[in-house]
């Protein structure tokens, strides 16, 4: 065992939007023998509706209906998000629709709603934080519908938060995808952004990438620098500055910055499209002139890239 020198990190991890929650998970009631039944009987009961990975809204808030008023949809699944307040919240998942225009244009009878997606979501910490944990839960019961090991189809149980096989007594629970973040900067304090090969042009971000079975955080962000752009950081620089949950479908966003200790790019041509390094004035100018597209406010690139700016950017 090896031992390197470590300091208390002296900056507070970034604030950032779906790391927000104003709510208690509750994990000890979920085994409560008929708990969702339960809880949709009572009237202080409040259910979020999901549908695929939208949310339903009015007015910009996340509705939250009493039971009764949402006892009519044909609901797939029911979610026990936890409590706030002595109030219970539950998510009714109803069927994903077939394609994004159907979803736009099948209204639900006697529902009405906006369909809003957690990217354009805005809205007081309690909501945020039930409407991320709803869709994450959601978003992994939508495509873990058989058992793994023997192919049956397997039953909810725990109020959402197993999946049971009946066949072979195996309990599955719901799976997060661990994947790194990073902001990379030069010895001259250049932020390295790039694009992807589906991106519009002028649209940029830091690497990401998923973490692999047996790997380290801090290896994953040294091994996705050197093969997206053949850059080496130095492992000794990597900073963790926070994290949050990214359910498109189901990745666990880890925010670090770290340095570089060459320069010269040399893409991974599948995986990037472009990737330079900027100085804070030439983010500035080209997020002015509106020839550089940052990612949207609700990621945590983009608070990295804040970060690293020293202020909020527009555009
Ligand atoms: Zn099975």
């Amino acid at each position: 065992m090896s031992w390197r020198a470590t300091t208390v990190c002296p900056v507070p991890v970034l604030d950032l939007p779906f790391a927000r929650a104003a709510h208690d998970r509750a994990a000890h009631r979920r085994a409560e023998p008929g708990l969702v039944d339960d809880l949709r009987k009572e009237r202080g009961t409040r259910v979020l509706v999901l549908r695929g990975s939208r949310v339903a809204t009015v007015g910009q808030r996340v509705a939250l209906f009493a039971p009764d008023d949402v006892a009519h949809l044909a609901v797939r699944t029911h979610l026990f998000l936890g409590e706030a307040d002595g109030v219970a919240y539950l998510a009714a998942v109803l069927p994903e629709p077939a394609s994004q225009p159907d979803l736009d244009s099948e209204a639900e009878p006697d529902l009405d709603v906006d369909w809003t997606g957690m990217r354009t979501l805005d809205v007081p910490d309690l909501e945020q934080g039930l409407a991320v944990e709803a869709i994450a839960l959601a978003q992994w019961h939508a495509v873990h519908t058989h058992c793994p090991r023997c192919g049956t189809e397997t039953e909810v149980t725990q109020a959402g938060w197993v999946r049971h096989c009946p066949a072979d007594g195996s309990n599955h629970f719901p799976r997060t995808d661990p994947a790194v973040i990073m902001a990379i900067t030069d010895p001259d304090d250049r932020l390295l952004l790039a694009r992807g090969p589906q991106w519009d042009l002028g649209r940029r971000s830091v690497l990401a990438g998923f973490v692999e079975p047996g790997e380290g955080l801090e290896q994953a962000v040294v091994r996705e620098t050197a093969e997206e752009v053949g850059i080496a950081v130095d492992p000794g620089s990597i900073e963790y500055r926070g994290s949050q949950s990214w359910p498109f479908p189901a990745s666990l966003m880890l925010g670090f910055r770290a340095r570089a200790t060459t320069t010269r790019l040399v893409r991974q041509e599948d995986e990037i499209a472009e990737a330079d390094w900027f100085t804070r004035e030439e983010v500035a100018t080209a997020v002015a002139d509106g020839h550089l597209g940052l990612p949207g406010r609700a990621s945590i690139a983009r608070s990295l890239i804040e970060e690293w700016f020293g202020g909020s950017l527009e555009g």
